[in-house]
């Protein structure tokens, strides 16, 4: 059986530097808590867990003078706050694409503009974005969103909107979004479009597309709560029928008829995982 194997597979820089600096500070503390998981992996939380790490939700549960990981996804402000206050040693691992969009969005909003960011409401990084907007955003996940956001913008009396993109966001789609917000109220109000789209981002959702299109099955391999494997995902699946998603190769079940297989797999997905499924898939 014919394997194709995604060049752009497996760990983003962001994530990477997130797990190494993380097992760097386990070899240093004996105890060191994290703010939400680091990645969407379980095998890898598993593991940094077992060399110490003790996950946390909320800030609040983190005990005073404690070493906290802030994750690739970032925080928003009000957390670097409460942290402060608990005299916590914070070793913030957000990833540098993403502080670049907190600089921009703030920047803006101190300039008076109002911040559309297109992503999805509940996800930590965009958490931590509209943070850093100060009341002044709202989120758009699909064109459902978008009159009650440009009403949200109208009540502000603002004339500027900034659009910009959770990192991981499909790039089409976030261009469909931007003409359909251009076309509402292109003409009355002036529109910045910033692409935030992290380019690894981009390089994997083209690369899914590529394979997707040339093979008769297609695994993405990723942990189910991750967003950005739900897109390679959709990607895959909208080329390929045959397209499933796992998170181990002991979820491969039924392989019949094909001779190529396209493998994927999400920014959090270790090496070893992706090894795993590649290694079982030649074996069939
Ligand atoms: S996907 Fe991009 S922005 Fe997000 S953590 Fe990875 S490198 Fe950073």
């Amino acid at each position: 059986m014919e394997v194709i194997l995604g060049k752009t597979a497996g760990f983003c820089f962001g994530v990477e530097n997130a797990v190494n600096n993380t097992k760097n500070e386990l070899n240093k503390n004996e105890k060191v808590y994290a703010l939400g998981e680091l990645t969407h992996n379980r095998q890898v939380m598993n593991e940094l867990e077992n060399k110490g790490l003790i996950v946390r939700e909320n800030i609040k549960d983190i005990p005073d003078n404690s070493t906290v990981i802030f994750r690739a996804h970032g925080v928003p402000p009000k957390i670097y706050e409460i942290a402060k206050e608990k005299n916590l040693n914070i070793v913030d691992l957000t990833c540098k694409s993403v502080l670049r969009i907190h600089n921009l969005v703030s920047d803006f909003v101190n300039k008076g503009n109002y911040i559309f960011v297109i992503g999805k409401k509940e996800h930590p990084e965009i958490v931590g974005i509209c943070g850093f907007c100060r009341e002044n955003a709202s989120v758009i996940l699909n064109e459902d969103d978008i009159n009650e956001a440009i009403k949200n913008f109208k009540k502000t009396g603002l004339k500027k909107v900034v659009i910009i993109a959770q990192t991981t966001f499909n790039f089409e789609k976030f261009n469909n979004l931007v003409h359909k917000i251009k076309d509402d109220i292109g003409k009355e109000y002036e529109i910045e479009v910033i692409n935030t789209i992290c380019n690894a981002t981009v390089i994997r959702q083209k690369e899914t597309d590529d394979i997707s299109k040339n093979v008769d099955m297609m695994i993405i391999i990723g942990g189910k709560n991750s967003s950005n494997t739900e897109k390679l995902y959709n990607i895959a699946k909208s080329n390929c029928e045959n397209t499933i998603w796992i998170e181990t190769k002991d979820e491969i079940h039924e392989i019949e008829n094909v001779s190529k297989v396209g493998i994927m797999a999400g920014a959090s997905t270790p090496k070893e995982s992706i090894m795993d499924v590649v290694e079982y898939i030649k074996g069939k």
